[in-house]
């Protein structure tokens, strides 16, 4: 069986080290290559984009993809969207493997708003110490809120104080153990934790220590599904490819 992941997730991770030892699997994971020094993994890897759903079609014919997971980031929509007309249009089966939404428990205080300007909106006028855990492309919108001093964490290099007048950025990669979390939060007098609703283990540490310190959360909703069959948990994923398996 050829099989395509798309990845840039540590669920296309998890599911690439979990077929590798599979004689009957050749698996290829793709990346978008926007992180610079990604892990290493255990199949085949392409890096960088296929040119849109049609340089897609023109890959999965090509290679004779017989099957498609796209374990894609949720907030990757136009990958998603491309992956689902290309697949339609190739006729290849598809999968969404995407980890579970995060939902408020007790203690927390979060406000939903639908994308990122909402989110810079939802800071509100008077100025604020805020967290931004929303990745390096989406700061951008952020520029409409100069009036707040941000603290920026993100896995790439960036050139924040060139973007924000009030700004401290920080360079690191998950996980994030919960006590650095609230140590950092205390530290740096944070009263607002922007995020994106991304779900999975990793990033959930953030979301503790904002409760822990009563702090309220800017969590920014998915976007609209592709309407491709979802799995959620490594074990549906391997078993949606085992029933797609070419007949021998
Ligand atoms: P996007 O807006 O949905 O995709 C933009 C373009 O990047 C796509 O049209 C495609 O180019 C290319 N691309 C994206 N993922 C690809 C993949 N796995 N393999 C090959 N090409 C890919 O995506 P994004 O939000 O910029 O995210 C880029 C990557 O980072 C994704 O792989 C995603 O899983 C990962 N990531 C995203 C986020 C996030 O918050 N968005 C967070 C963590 C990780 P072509 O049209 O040329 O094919």
């Amino acid at each position: 069986m050829r099989l395509l992941i798309l990845g840039g997730t540590e669920q296309a991770s998890a599911l690439a080290a979990a077929l590798a030892c599979d004689a009957g699997i050749d698996a290829t994971l793709s990346l978008a290559g926007r992180t610079q020094n990604p892990d290493a993994f255990p199949v085949k890897r392409r890096i960088g984009g296929f040119g849109g759903a049609e340089g897609l079609v023109q890959y999965l014919r090509a290679e004779r993809i017989n099957a498609v997971i796209d374990a894609t980031h949720p907030f990757a929509a136009q990958i998603s969207a491309n992956a689902a007309t290309a697949c339609t249009t190739a006729q290849v089966p598809l999968a969404v493997f995407s980890r579970a939404e995060w939902s408020p428990v007790n203690g927390d205080r979060w406000t939903f708003v639908p994308g990122m300007a909402g989110a810079a909106a939802a800071l509100g006028a008077e100025p604020r110490r805020a967290f931004l855990t929303v990745g390096r492309l989406a700061l951008g919108a952020f520029a409409a809120a100069p009036q707040h001093c941000y603290l920026i964490r993100t896995i790439e290099a960036l050139d924040a104080g060139a973007m924000f007048a009030h700004c401290r950025h920080i360079r690191a990669r998950a996980p994030f153990p919960i006590d650095d979390e609230v140590a950092l939060m205390r530290a740096e007098r944070i009263d607002c934790l922007v995020s994106k609703n991304s779900g999975g283990v990793s990033g959930r540490a953030k979301l503790a220590a904002a409760r822990a310190l009563g702090i309220e959360v800017i969590m920014v909703t998915r976007p609209p599904a592709s309407g491709a069959e979802n799995v959620s948990t490594l074990e549906a994923a391997i078993d949606w490819i085992a029933r797609h398996r070419p007949a021998p």
